[in-house]
């Protein structure tokens, strides 16, 4: 038999995204329920060291968003661990259907879903994922300076972060399946003229290479695909930049999307073309992709809610001066 549990905001996502609009909604005595999903703190749980983390010179990501999680939790939201199979956004109030059965009824729903970065499918590669591999040259590219990098792809991502990890790296080998690139000619420009950049064309990446103890990456072995011969190159950080694709599911076929999925938000908002229905963090962002702009994008969205809300008179006894998010307004008086 299916539960019901209404709800003046469900947050669907448990990423950075997710916890800081839970934060902000709790504090604005929303009551806002939080649904997981299968991965419970999203992306971040995938990797170690985390650098630019406002606050934490050093975080391991999974201590991070435990930590987020616990803030979230006592600020007042109720964190649920269930996943949304599908939404019913037609009619008011809406539905999330949970895989536990439970069906949430919410005045205004906020979607924090995320992205995922695509990924060969590879043994070596899942092997020394966060310990060598990796699909973030901004988030990881700051740990190989000095060092030899290996990135993986050919269309705008690759040569973005080939170029990016020229910054840090001694030599960046660009790998790539085919003799030409898909990326824009701008780009590919700026990459060919580029003394720390070589290119290895027709080439596939078949394992990636190191040490037990510890975990480690030293190289990757590649594929001639036309000659099928086998090539070993030496490297510290191998960076997999096949693209990404956002967890769109949801609404894919309710809201509008652009650049690959990526949900469309209103100019300096995370208001979607529904109503009370807003979306924040790597669901609708293709140019960042970071915690600190997901948590920005949450924050947003839980104060997008909460004005929403009071402009269906939905947050009832709601002081329209209050500040949002700050706590109770300072008394100048009394500083
Ligand atoms: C290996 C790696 C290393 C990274 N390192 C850094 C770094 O050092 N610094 C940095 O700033 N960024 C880093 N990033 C990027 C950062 O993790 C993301 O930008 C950030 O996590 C996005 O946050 P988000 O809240 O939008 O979504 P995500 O973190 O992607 O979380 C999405 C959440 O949605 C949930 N979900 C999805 N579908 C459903 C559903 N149907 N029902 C319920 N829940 C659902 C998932 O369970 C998950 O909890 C890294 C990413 C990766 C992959």
């Amino acid at each position: 038999m299916s539960d019901t549990r209404r709800t003046k905001v469900l947050i669907i996502g448990s990423g950075p995204a997710g916890y800081t609009a839970g934060v902000y909604a709790s504090r604005a005595m929303l009551e806002p329920i939080l649904v997981q999903g299968i991965e419970p703190g999203g992306q971040l749980t995938t990797t170690t060291d985390v650098e630019n983390w406002p606050g934490d010179t050093e975080v391991q990501g999974p201590d991070l968003m435990v930590r987020m999680e616990a803030h979230a939790h006592a600020m007042g939201t109720e964190i649920i661990g269930d996943y949304i199979t599908s939404l019913d956004l037609e009619t008011r109030p809406y539905k999330a259907h949970g895989d536990s059965g439970t069906i949430y009824e919410a005045d205004a729903i906020i979607l924090a879903t995320g992205a995922r970065a695509k990924w060969l499918g590879l043994p070596s590669e899942e092997k020394f994922k966060g310990f060598g591999v990796s699909a973030c040259a901004t988030c990881d590219g700051f740990f190989y300076r000095g060092q030899e990098i290996v990135v993986v792809g050919g269309g705008n991502t690759a040569v973005e972060e080939a170029l990016f990890l020229t910054n840090f790296a001694s030599k960046v080998t660009l790998v790539h399946r085919r003799d030409e690139l898909r990326a824009e000619k701008i780009l590919q420009d700026r990459l060919f003229k580029n003394p720390k950049i070589e290119m290895l064309w027709d080439h596939g990446l078949e394992e990636v290479t190191g040490t037990e103890s510890p975990l480690g990456v030293e190289g990757v072995r590649v594929k001639n695909v036309k000659t099928g011969e086998i090539r070993e190159i030496p490297a510290k950080g191998v960076f997999i930049a096949i693209g990404h694709a956002p967890a769109n599911e949801l609404v894919k076929d309710k809201l509008e999307t652009h650049m690959g999925g990526y949900v469309v938000t209103k100019p300096d908002s995370t208001e979607t073309s529904i109503p009370g229905v807003f979306a924040a963090g790597d669901l609708t962002d293709h140019k960042y992709r970071q915690a600190v702009t997901s948590a920005g994008m949450g924050c947003m969205a839980a104060l997008e809610a909460e004005r929403w809300l009071s402009e269906q008179d939905i947050v009832e006894g709601k002081d329209e001066t209050e500040p949002l998010g700050y706590g109770a307004p300072v008394d100048s008086a009394a500083e």
